[in-house]
């Protein structure tokens, strides 16, 4: 799982050189640099030292520490890491008798299985989302 940065310590007004930056984060500054880049977050390096302004830092981060929560329907693929709808919305039950449903399926991006356990109750709600995934776009 990538690794969750404090970006409450930084502020948006500010413009940090790599090692304030990293110091702030509690990161070495070759982390950082690897991640922005990563990120494409835009740095100043025409001058010495390197810069990065708060604004464009924080969103970045923020995006990192969000999960991705799956939508209705999603399972996350380990293949591609990513939430990802089921191939053709096909699902397969392989739970024992008297547990949450394991359900299983093929990812529509990449073929991986992928599995989510979902309650009894709430699997035929979590079938009509799979097989109907543009309706969950908001
Ligand atoms: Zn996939």
């Amino acid at each position: 799982m990538a690794r969750v940065f404090n970006w409450r310590a930084l502020k948006e007004h500010r413009v940090y050189s790599i090692e304030e930056a990293s110091a702030l984060l509690r990161c070495a500054p070759r982390t950082l640099k690897r991640l922005l880049y990563e990120e494409g977050v835009q740095v100043i390096d025409d001058l010495s030292p390197m810069l990065v302004i708060g604004a464009d830092l924080i969103p970045a981060l923020r995006g990192r520490n969000t999960k991705g929560k799956l939508a209705p329907g999603q399972m996350f693929c380990l293949g591609c890491k990513k939430p990802a709808y089921p191939d053709g919305g096909v699902v397969d039950d392989v739970a024992k008798p008297n547990q949450p449903s394991l359900l299983q399926a093929l990812c529509s991006n990449c073929g991986a299985v992928m599995s989510r356990r979902v309650a009894r109750g709430e699997v035929a709600a979590f079938l009509k989302a799979a097989q109907n995934p543009q309706s969950n776009v908001s």
